[in-house]
């Protein structure tokens, strides 16, 4: 399904929020997702990696957008929106594939929504370790306004040694 661009600015407007996802603020937001980004989540873009999209495999090129092939329809699965941003969001919406690309996401990581950030499919949970697993949790749940603070999601992510030199997208 495509999402024409005014429906998209309609849809951004009605969810400006004065606050993030779990309640923080937008610059503790941007702190938390570039945080974030540093987890492997477990999500590989290809047809054996995104094991819990496996309808959206092109059997091809052997590639996929996983979760953000319904990017468009979706609306980038956005509750809450920062009001000053939302020119910048339209202004990088395509809309038949929304905000996803063949590289990734097209927005900027603080701008894409509690779902997109912590989202894991079952299949990539049952897969995890369990350093892994109680990592991805934490974030999960700071995300929903529960839990750890930022500095103990810092040391979390460090001592298992989960950091990304590249982040995955
Ligand atoms: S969460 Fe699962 S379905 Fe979504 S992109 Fe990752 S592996 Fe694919
Ligand atoms: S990560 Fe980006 S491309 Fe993927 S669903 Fe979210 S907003 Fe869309």
């Amino acid at each position: 399904m495509t999402t024409p661009i005014a429906e998209v600015r309609r849809r951004l407007e009605s969810h400006s929020s004065p606050n993030a996802s779990g309640g923080m603020t937008w610059t503790e937001w941007a702190e938390f997702t570039e945080l974030a980004g540093q987890l492997d989540f477990g999500c590989r873009f290809d047809c054996d990696g995104c094991q819990g999209n496996k309808a959206s495999c092109n059997s091809w090129t052997g590639e996929t957008t996983g979760c953000c092939g319904h990017c468009s329809d979706a609306i980038g699965y956005l509750l809450q929106v920062d009001a000053s941003r939302i020119d910048e969001m339209v202004s990088l919406w395509n809309e038949e594939t929304g905000w996803a690309r063949p590289d990734g996401c097209a927005l900027p990581r603080e701008l894409r929504s509690g779902l997109c950030t912590t989202y894991r499919c079952y299949e990539v949970q049952e897969e995890t370790s369990p350093d892994e697993y109680k990592a991805w949790e934490a974030f999960r749940d700071y995300s929903h306004g529960r839990g750890n603070t930022i500095e103990e999601l810092r040391a979390i992510v460090q001592d298992a040694g989960l950091i990304q030199l590249e982040p995955v997208c």
